[in-house]
């Protein structure tokens, strides 16, 4: 599905160079759920932005379905982002003053979809989550664990093949991150490729490929499972 050959990231320019990723070899394949581990500061979150097009990289090739994307425009990637990609976060990122139903529905004004079929969308999304009776709710109104799932609900509106999750759990106690994580165990059981970005060994150890970055390099790529 995806092919990262040689990536490099070196943030800023002239002399305040700060080069974060060394020529990252990582190839992702359809359905498969990944754990990208590391200390803080080895380029985690950097990569996850380069995976998911929100950020470029300095250099090295990007393949997506076969197809050379290295140097696709912003507009091109927009696109593919929004066709493919759906972010979680650890803050969630919900809008304070929106309900949990209109938060959902959010991406779907961006693609054009009629307002009726955005809100029946949104609605099954947070069915789907287990939010089925908290649609009007507000953010402040929820638990962590359930603003959590309304995040997920919102990243699967737009019925994305790729979940990029940044620590989606590192703002949860362990009993929520545990349902979070049965969550995603789910939603990968039903086709979605999923790659989380965590430090903690438990949570890493719900996925089927454990990645581990160190001082921008990756040092270990190992499957738990078969
Ligand atoms: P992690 O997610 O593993 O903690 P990051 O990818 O966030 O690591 O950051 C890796 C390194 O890149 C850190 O040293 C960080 O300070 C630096 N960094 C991240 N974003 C930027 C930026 N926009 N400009 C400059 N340096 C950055
Ligand atoms: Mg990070």
């Amino acid at each position: 599905m995806m092919k990262l050959s040689e990536i490099t990231k070196v943030y800023g320019n002239g002399s305040l160079q700060v080069p974060v990723l060394h020529g990252i070899d990582l190839n992702v394949e359809d359905g498969e759920f990944i754990a990208i581990m590391g200390p803080s500061g080895s380029g985690k979150s950097t990569l996850m932005n380069i995976i998911g097009f929100l950020d470029y990289p300095t250099a090295g090739t990007f393949e997506l379905n076969g197809e050379n994307i290295s140097s696709a425009k912003e507009k091109q990637l927009a696109n593919l982002r929004n066709k493919h990609i759906g972010f979680v976060f650890q803050q969630f990122f919900l809008l304070p003053r929106l309900n949990a139903v209109k938060n959902v529905e959010a991406p779907l004004i961006y693609a054009g979809v009629p307002k009726r079929e955005r809100t029946e969308r949104a609605k099954q999304m947070l069915e789907k989550v287990g939010l089925g009776d908290r649609v009007k709710h507000l953010p402040n109104q929820l638990s962590g664990g359930q603003k959590q799932r309304v995040a997920i609900a919102r990243a699967l509106v737009n019925n994305p093949t790729l979940i990029l999750a940044d620590e989606p759990t590192g703002a949860l106690d362990s009993k929520t991150s545990s349902q979070i994580m049965e969550l995603l165990v789910q939603l990968n059981k039903e086709g979605k490729t999923v790659i989380i970005v965590t430090h903690e060994e438990e949570i890493a150890a719900y996925t089927d490929r454990i990645i581990t970055l160190k001082d921008g390099k990756i040092i270990d790529d190992r499957r738990t499972r078969p």
